[in-house]
């Protein structure tokens, strides 16, 4: 395991949620954070997607002139949230070749704590640059991607990592793709990126976490850091399958998870974070309880 920091109380957070503002996401930061309090967070932290230039799949994202905005609503979520709990702005960023400049502008206007880079397959402009009408060199060419936006530099994680396998579920064959997964890990690895298990996973057309537990052995075994996120689009999914996602990183070999502050991660025991979690989750419940009894 590359080498972290340490923080004083193994707390968890949800690193990865979205804003209304990409036009695909429903509800407000407000009631991400009251979700993220009764899930017994120690925070949360918004990757909204990222603005991109020239109307770039635009009908998923905000707007350039929006970014602010973004900045505002998430301040604004942190300053109201209750106290103790966490709020960090981040962002899921684009990897797109030939994008790196205007990322790296965007990423370096305001202080995020946090920043995704992500392959997305699925969005028009990617696959009208890269579908060749094979499937298999399509599965390929998406973790060469995945690799090279690691090499960027521009990113601290990168997102549901195997996405591409909902491109043509039936064609996937993890075997098949072991040789191309293993180069791009390598690499990965060698950047000193870290990668995210992505528990929407389940809800996809290939129902299984991104990634999926094989990619998962193959990632502790190069000591890659794994930073947990919901990909929450409404409030009540965040936290959502963590304690399975805690499952399947033990085993798969990791004994910490990592989060990200103010872009330095810090990595925390999972058997800690476990019980913390709990704890955190009754004590809530608790002074919520009081809080709402009569003649409170
Ligand atoms: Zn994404
Ligand atoms: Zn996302």
């Amino acid at each position: 395991m590359a080498e972290g920091g340490e923080t004083q109380t193994a707390m968890m957070f949800d690193s990865h949620m979205h804003t209304p503002l990409c036009k695909h996401a429903y509800g407000d930061p407000e009631e991400y954070v009251q979700s993220g309090w009764r899930a017994g967070l120690a925070g949360i932290v918004f990757t909204c997607h990222s603005p991109m230039p020239d109307r770039f799949s635009h009908h998923v994202r905000m707007d350039p002139s929006e970014y602010e905005t973004y900045v505002g609503m998430v301040e604004r979520a942190a300053d109201t949230a209750p106290e103790g709990f966490e709020v960090r702005l981040g962002l899921e960023s684009d990897f797109f070749p030939g994008m790196e400049e205007w990322l790296t502008e965007l990423h370096g206007r305001v202080p995020l704590h946090y920043v995704l880079g992500s392959v997305h397959w699925h969005i028009p402009e990617y696959r009208h640059a890269f579908w060749k009408g094979d499937i298999v060199e399509f599965q390929r060419t998406y973790f060469r991607h995945l690799a090279d936006s690691a090499e960027t530099g521009l990113f601290d994680s990168l997102a549901h990592p195997d996405l591409v396998k909902n491109a043509e579920p039936d064609f996937w064959n993890f075997e098949r793709m072991r040789g191309e997964i293993e180069d791009a890990l390598d690499r990965i690895a060698a950047a000193g990126t870290a990668m995210e298990l992505n528990t929407s996973g389940v809800n996809k057309v290939y129902p299984e976490m991104n990634p999926g537990p094989e990619m998962l052995r193959m990632m502790c075994e190069r000591g890659i850091p794994v930073v947990i996120g919901s990909d929450s689009h409404v409030p009540e999914r965040v936290a959502a399958d963590f304690e399975t996602a805690f499952d399947v990183l033990e085993e798969a070999g990791y004994e910490s998870v990592s989060v990200f502050r103010n872009r330095k991660r810090e990595d925390l025991k999972i058997a800690e974070v476990r019980i913390n979690r709990w704890e955190t989750i009754g004590r809530r419940a608790e002074e919520a309880a009081e809080a709402a009894a009569p003649g409170h």
